[in-house]
C-alpha cells in the first residue's frame, strides 16, 4: 500500500490534527467517494469533476498513509470501480482489470521511476540503466472493456465492474463499427482496451439532450459508459462509439509476445484499432517530454483524452514488479490537470432553439481555454442558473466539458462588487414577444409560438440541412435570406422555388442558382425516416425517426403497383395514416419500438395541431415522396415475383427475444421490407436476427459464417441502412 503514490504534503497535514481528527475525516471522505463511484460508474452521471474527485482521493490516501489503522479491506483505496448494475449479466474476468496509480506531476513520476528501480533490483537515477525502458501511451477517457475471442471470433464483452465482475455488454459492443467481429487470425485472445465517444458526438448528442430538456452528461467518458451500458442496443447503435485496444491478454503459457510495445503491434495486426500517438523506448525524462509534447496537442484530437499511461515494456520486468491492492506497480497514469481559467460574464442573453427552448447563455469576455478562445458558455436553464448562483457581471471560473463544451464552473464569490445582477428569464419571447412558457414539473421555458420566427429559422434550417432533406447548398445563409425574402410560408415552399427567383439572392448568378434547384430536385425522394426526421418533431430524433418509419412500413405495406408519391401513393397513405393515429388511436404510437410515453406524446400533439399536422401532406403535394423503407410485400403467389425493398431477395432468421418486437412482428416486418423468413439456418441464410439468449442457431450461424444482425443493425437495415461492415 505504501506503494500507491502520496503527497508527503498531505500526509503532513493529515497527520498534524491527531488521530481523532484524521478518523472522522477518513469516514467523511470514504462516504463521499463511495457516493461518488456510485454515480460515475452505476448511474454514469457524476456531480464531482475528476480533479475534485482525485483531490478527495488524494487526501484519503494521505490520511490512511499518517494512520495505518484507518485502512480497512472495504476503504475505496484499494476497491476498483464500483459492483455491477443489476441490468446485465455478470461476467468473471479471467483476470483482474485493475485501475491505476496517479500522477500529477514530473516530481512524482520520476518517484514512479525510482520504485520502478528499486522493485527491479536497478541501479537509482541517474545512473542511465538501459534494460529498463517505459511506453508512453494517450489515456483514453472513455470506459474499460474486455473482449473474449475464440478461434478469432468475436464473443464475449465485459464492463470492468469491481475488477473482477464485470457486466455482459456484448451485444451493445457489436454495433460498434471500430470492434470487428473476426481477428485477422483464428486465434483466442483477450483484448483489452477503451470504448470512447468522439468529442463530435459528445457535442451533438449533448445539444439534442439539451433541446430535448433532458439531463446533460457530463464528458464523452460519461455519455460513451451512458451509451454502451444500455439495455437496448438499438441505442448504443444510434450513438457513434469507438475503441482503441492497448492490452493483449494470451491463452496459455507461451505468449506471442514479450513487450508491451510488441503487444500492441500484434493488436494492430489482429486487425483491432490501436491508438497510433504512442512511444516506446523511453527513458523517464523521455516520458515527461512525450508529456510535454501532447499538454496542448490533445485539444485538437477527435477524442478525449485525460493523460498519459506509462508503462513499463518489458513484460517479465512487468511480472517481477506485480500488483499492489487495485493496481499494477509496473504502469502509472499521468494526469492533465483540468483547465481552468478566469473570466467575466459581460451578459446573459436567453436564446430560442429550435422547438421553441429557451437557453440561456452567458456572453463571456473572449479568453483562451483548452485550445480555443471561448466567448459564450451556454448555461442550459434557469435551475442551473441559480443552482450555481452566476450572476450577470460575474468573475466566473470557465472549463471545457469533456475538452468540447464550455462551461462556467461558478462564480469567484470574494471577486462580487454588489453591482452583479440575476439573471431572470423574459416573460415574453424575445423574438416574438409571445408569453413564455414553463410547464408543471418541467425544467424548460419555451416559446410556444409554432410560428416565432427564431423557431421556424432553426427548424427550416434542419429541415434542408444534412440531418433532414439534405439539400446542398442550403445552408443557413440561403435559409435566412428567403426567410426574411417571405419566400418560405412553409417546408412545402422549398420545393416551389425556381432558378428566376433565386436568382434574386445575394450573391446569386444563374449557375448557383440552377445548382440549388437540381438540389432541391434530388431531394424530393429521400427515405422516410429521413423525411419524418426533417419535420423537427418535438423529442424525435434520428433514431426514433428511423423506428417510427419501418414500425408505419410494416403497418400500412404498400399494395402491389402501388406507387411511392402522388395523392393517391404510399407516402400520402402514410401521412393520412399518421395523422389518423394521432387523432382516433393515440396509443398505437406507444407501439413503436423504442417510443415511450413522453416521445408518443410528441407525435400525437405534432400529428394532431392544425399548425403541424399537415406538414407531410403538404410536403408529398408538391413531390416529396419516400424512397425508403420502399416497401412491397410480395404477393401470395407463385413465390416467384421480385420483391422490392431493403430485404429484397434476403432471406433471414430470427432467434432469441428482442426487445422491440415479438416474433411475429419482426417477422411481419422483414416481410414487409421485400425479405423472406425461415425457420433454420443454412448456407442459404443471409442474416440470422439474433436477439436475447440466442442459442444453437447462433452458433450454428457463426459456424457458417452467417451474418448475425443484434436488434439495432435489424431495425437499421429495416431502413434502408447496410449493415455495418465486420457484422
Ligand atoms: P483511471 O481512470 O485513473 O485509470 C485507469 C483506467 O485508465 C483503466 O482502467 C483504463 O480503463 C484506462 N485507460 C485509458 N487508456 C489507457 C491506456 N492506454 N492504458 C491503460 N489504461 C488506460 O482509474 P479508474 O479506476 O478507472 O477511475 C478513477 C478515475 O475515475 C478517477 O481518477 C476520476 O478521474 C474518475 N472518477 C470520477 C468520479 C467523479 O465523481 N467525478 C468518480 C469516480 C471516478
Amino acid at each position: 500500500m505504501s506503494d500507491l503514490p502520496v503527497d508527503p504534503a498531505l500526509v503532513e497535514a493529515a497527520a498534524a490534527g491527531g488521530l481523532q481528527v484524521a478518523t472522522e475525516r477518513h469516514a467523511q471522505l470514504a462516504a463521499e467517494i463511495e457516493r461518488a463511484n456510485r454515480l460515475y460508474y452505476l448511474a454514469d452521471a457524476p456531480e464531482l469533476s475528476d480533479a475534485e474527485y482525485d483531490a478527495r482521493f488524494r487526501e484519503l490516501v494521505a490520511t490512511e498513509t499518517a494512520f495505518p489503522e484507518l485502512r480497512s479491506d472495504d476503504s475505496p483505496t484499494v476497491k476498483i470501480g464500483a459492483q455491477t448494475s443489476s441490468t446485465f449479466a455478470e461476467v468473471r474476468h479471467s483476470r483482474p482489470m485493475l485501475s491505476l496509480g496517479n500522477a500529477f506531476s514530473a516530481d512524482e513520476l520520476r518517484a514512479f521511476d525510482a520504485r520502478v528501480r528499486k522493485g527491479l533490483g536497478l541501479a537509482a537515477a541517474p545512473e542511465p540503466v538501459p534494460e529498463l525502458r517505459y511506453g508512453a501511451e494517450l489515456k483514453i477517457d472513455g470506459l474499460a472493456i474486455s473482449l473474449r475471442f475464440e478461434a478469432g471470433r468475436f464473443v464475449l464483452g465485459a464492463t470492468r465492474g469491481d475488477g473482477t465482475t464485470g457486466e455482459d455488454v456484448t451485444a451493445n459492443l457489436r454495433t460498434i463499427a471500430a470492434i470487428p467481429a473476426r481477428l485477422t487470425e483464428a486465434v483466442s485472445i483477450e483484448a483489452r482496451g477503451e470504448v470512447y465517444m468522439p468529442k463530435a458526438e459528445f457535442a451533438r448528442i449533448n445539444a439534442e439532450r439539451e433541446e430535448a430538456g433532458l439531463a446533460l452528461y457530463a464528458n464523452p467518458r460519461n455519455s460513451g459508459a451512458g451509451s454502451l451500458r444500455q439495455m437496448d442496443p438499438a441505442v448504443t447503435a444510434g450513438r457513434r462509439l469507438s475503441a482503441w485496444f492497448y492490452q493483449l491478454v494470451e491463452d496459455g503459457p507461451e505468449p506471442h509476445v514479450a513487450t508491451q510495445s510488441a503487444a500492441l503491434a500484434r493488436l494492430a495486426a489482429l486487425g483491432l484499432p490501436v491508438n497510433p500517438e504512442s512511444a516506446a523506448g523511453l527513458d523517464i525524462e523521455g516520458v515527461i517530454a512525450f508529456i510535454e509534447t501532447w499538454r496542448e496537442r490533445r485539444h485538437g484530437l477527435p477524442y478525449e483524452t485525460d493523460g498519459v499511461v506509462l508503462k513499463v515494456d518489458r513484460l517479465d520486468q512487468q511480472a517481477r514488479l506485480g500488483l499492489v491492492a487495485r493496481a499494477p506497480r509496473w504502469a502509472i497514469a499521468y494526469k492533465f490537470p483540468p483547465e481552468q481559467v478566469l473570466t467575466v460574464v459581460e451578459a446573459i442573453v436567453p436564446y430560442v432553439g429550435r422547438t421553441g427552448t429557451l437557453t440561456p447563455v452567458a456572453h463571456l469576455r473572449p479568453v483562451k481555454v483548452a485550445g480555443s478562445t471561448v466567448a459564450r458558455a451556454t448555461l442550459h436553464n434557469l435551475d442551473e442558473v441559480r443552482r450555481k448562483d452566476i450572476r450577470i457581471g460575474d468573475t466566473v471560473i470557465l472549463q471545457k466539458a469533456g475538452d468540447v463544451i464550455p462551461e462556467v464552473v461558478g462564480p469567484v464569490l470574494e471577486a462580487r462588487t454588489g453591482a452583479e445582477i440575476e439573471f431572470e428569464m423574459p416573460a415574453e419571447c424575445p423574438v416574438c414577444a409571445t408569453p413564455i412558457v414553463r410547464d408543471e414539473g418541467a425544467v424548460r421555458h419555451y416559446c410556444p409560438n409554432l410560428r416565432c420566427p427564431a423557431r421556424v429559422g432553426q427548424e427550416y434550417g434542419h429541415f434542408a440541412g444534412r440531418a433532414g432533406m439534405d439539400i446542398e447548398g442550403a445552408g443557413w445563409a440561403v435559409v435566412e435570406q428567403l426567410l426574411q425574402r417571405g419566400l418560405l410560408g412553409s417546408r412545402a415552399d422549398f420545393f416551389r422555388l425556381d432558378v428566376e427567383t433565386l436568382m434574386t439572392l445575394e450573391r446569386y448568378a444563374r449557375k448557383s442558382a440552377e445548382n440549388l434547384v437540381a438540389a432541391i430536385e434530388r431531394a424530393r425522394r429521400r427515405p422516410l425516416a429521413r423525411i419524418l426526421n426533417a419535420l423537427g418533431i418535438p423529442q424525435v430524433g434520428e433514431q426514433t425517426a428511423i423506428d417510427l418509419a419501418s414500425w408505419l412500413a410494416a403497418r400500412i405495406p404498400p399494395a402491389g403497383g402501388e406507387p411511392m408519391g402522388g395523392p393517391d401513393g404510399w407516402t400520402a397513405r402514410g401521412a393520412a395514416e399518421l395523422r389518423r393515429i394521432a387523432e382516433t388511436e393515440p396509443a398505437a404510437f406507444e407501439d413503436v419500438p423504442g417510443v415511450g410515453a413522453t416521445v408518443a406524446g410528441g407525435l400525437i400533439r405534432y400529428f394532431s395541431e392544425p399548425a403541424s399536422r399537415d406538414v407531410l401532406a403538404e410536403l408529398v403535394a408538391v413531390g416529396v415522396e419516400a424512397e425508403q423503407p420502399a416497401v412491397r410485400p410480395v404477393a401470395a403467389g407463385d413465390g416467384n415475383e421480385a420483391a422490392v425493398g431493403p430485404l429484397a431477395g434476403k432471406t433471414l432468421v430470427v432467434t432469441g427475444s428482442l426487445a422491440g418486437y415479438d416474433r411475429q412482428a419482426a417477422e411481419a416486418a422483414i416481410r414487409a421490407a421485400g425479405g423472406r423468413v425461415s425457420g433454420s439456418v443454412s448456407k442459404k441464410t443471409d442474416y440470422l436476427v439474433a436477439g436475447e439468449s440466442a442459442g444453437s442457431k447462433l452458433a450454428k450461424a457463426q459456424e457458417l459464417g452467417v451474418a448475425v444482425l443484434d436488434e439495432g443493425m435489424f431495425r437499421r437495415l429495416l431502413a434502408g441502412d447496410p449493415p455495418a461492415a465486420g457484422a
